[in-house]
C-alpha cells in the first residue's frame, strides 16, 4: 500500500470528513483492521481564505506548493488536496512534486462518465463557479456540459460553505435554500449535481436534492486509495 498525502485545513471540517472517508474505504477493500496510510499537513485556513478574497493566488500557490513538497519529503506517494477551489493552483503543486497529483475534477468527471450524464450541475464557492480552472477541466477532459446557478443563487451557495460550512454550522434552513437551487437547475436540464465544494456533503444528503449527487470529497478519496492500493508496486 502506497502512502497518501493530504493537504487539509481547507476547512478542517472537510480535512476531518476526508481522513473518515479514506479509512472507510480502505478497509472496505480490505477488511479486517486495515486502514490507508496516510500523512495529513494542515495549513491554517484564516490567511488562506483572505489572500483569496485579495485574489493573491500566487502566494497561494506557492504556499500550497510548499505544503505538497513538506508531505513528499516525509513519505508521501500521491498527494490529494482536500479543497476543490484551491485546485484553481493545482498547477503550482504539480510543478513543486515528484509523486502524482490527484486532480479532484477526474474522479469526479470519470463517475459522471460512467453514469451517462452529459448535462450537470455545479455547487461550490463562486471562485470554483465562476471561474475557469475546475469548469474547462470537466469540460475538456469528460466532455461535460456544466450549469452553474444564477448570480443571486450562487452568492447564496458561496455565503453558505463560508459562514456556515466552515464552521460546522449545519442548518436546516440551508439544506433546504440548496435544495431550491437543485430544483431549479433540474428545470434547467440537469441530471445530476456536483457537490463541488468538500464541505457540501455535510450539509446536503441524496434524501435532500432531487438529482442524484456527485460528492467530490467521496469521490476524491476513493480513489486516492484505489491508487495507493492499485498502483504498480503496492502491496496490499
Ligand atoms: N472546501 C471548499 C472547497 O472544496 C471551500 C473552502 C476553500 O476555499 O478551500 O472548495
Amino acid at each position: 500500500m502506497k502512502t497518501i498525502g493530504i493537504i487539509g485545513g481547507m476547512s478542517w471540517e472537510s480535512s476531518a470528513a476526508y481522513y473518515r472517508l479514506i479509512n472507510q474505504h480502505a478497509k472496505s477493500r480490505l477488511g479486517g483492521h486495515h486502514n490507508a496510510r496516510s500523512l495529513m499537513l494542515t495549513v491554517d485556513f484564516a490567511p488562506i481564505e483572505a489572500a483569496q478574497r485579495a485574489d493573491d493566488w500566487d502566494a497561494l500557490g506557492h504556499q500550497l506548493a510548499d505544503a505538497a513538497s513538506q508531505l513528499e519529503r516525509g513519505g508521501a506517494q500521491i498527494i490529494v488536496l482536500a479543497t476543490n477551489t484551491m485546485h484553481r493552483v493545482s498547477g503550482a503543486i504539480e510543478a513543486a512534486i515528484e509523486v502524482p497529483f490527484l486532480h479532484i475534477a477526474d474522479p469526479t468527471g470519470m463517475a459522471l462518465q460512467v453514469a451517462g450524464i452529459e448535462r450537470v450541475a455545479l455547487l461550490g464557492t463562486r471562485y470554483t463557479m465562476e471561474q475557469d480552472f475546475y469548469i474547462g477541466r470537466l469540460r475538456e477532459r469528460f466532455n461535460l456540459d456544466v450549469l452553474v446557478p444564477d448570480a443571486a443563487q450562487r452568492a447564496d451557495v458561496h455565503r453558505i460553505i463560508y459562514d456556515e460550512l466552515c464552521h460546522g454550522d449545519l442548518r436546516d434552513q440551508s439544506r433546504e435554500r440548496y435544495g431550491q437551487i437543485i430544483a431549479e437547475l433540474a428545470i434547467r436540464g440537469a441530471q445530476a449535481v456536483i457537490l463541488g465544494c468538500t464541505e457540501i456533503g455535510l450539509l446536503l444528503k441524496p434524501e435532500n436534492a432531487g438529482l442524484p449527487l456527485f460528492d467530490t470529497a467521496v469521490l476524491h478519496a476513493q480513489a486516492a486509495v484505489d491508487w495507493a492500493l492499485d498502483a504498480p508496486g503496492s502491496h496490499a
